[in-house]
């Protein structure tokens, strides 16, 4: 996502532009790509250009638990400084500003898309679940527990645990007969 800053750049300090947001992008963690909408401001300032907004981003998770592909959305909070690649080869931080992709080229083109997928990368969730309760898949046959229970032995429920309390009483109390 290219954005033409010709003018703003040769603008005054503090002028500032509205930019809409309304990209796909391909994110490793993501089964397909992420949507990102929302508006972004851009600043000049006396170093460059600063890109401030929160966007709203939608991506692809597969649930840990039961495995579905389901729709993830989530705020991503922009900020970050943009500086010509002219002012910043006179600066030593252009090999950084240069790999974090903060570099507005000699076109006058911000490439807005690098932040943008490490902002969605950063705040999407670790281990995502298509619901908080997601009951996940039996362990024995895979079916899918929140559709239907499958007819496996259901796992130790409180009539057992009693059991279990009951035996241990008697032992204990063998012990001390
Ligand atoms: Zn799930
Ligand atoms: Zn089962």
């Amino acid at each position: 996502m290219l954005i033409n800053v010709a003018q703003m750049i040769v603008g005054p300090i503090g002028s500032v532009k509205d930019l809409d947001v309304d990209v796909e992008l391909a994110v490793d963690e993501a089964v397909r790509p992420a949507t990102i909408k929302g508006s972004l401001s851009l600043m000049r300032t006396d170093g460059g250009i600063l890109v401030q907004g929160i966007l709203a981003a939608v991506i692809g998770c597969t649930c840990v638990r039961c495995l579905t592909i389901f729709d993830y959305g989530f705020e991503l909070e922009i900020e970050e400084e943009y500086v010509p690649v002219r002012e910043a080869s006179a600066r030593t931080g252009r090999i950084v500003l240069e790999a974090e992709g903060l570099l507005i080229d000699s076109q006058n083109l911000l490439d807005l898309e690098p932040a943008l997928r490490e902002y969605a990368v950063l705040n999407a969730p670790l281990k995502p679940l298509c619901k908080p309760t997601c009951a996940g898949l039996c362990i024995q046959c895979g079916a899918d527990l929140n559709r239907a229970r499958c007819m496996c032995s259901p796992p130790p429920n409180g009539s057992s645990k009693d059991n279990q309390d009951q035996s241990s009483f008697v032992v204990a109390r063998g012990q001390t007969a």
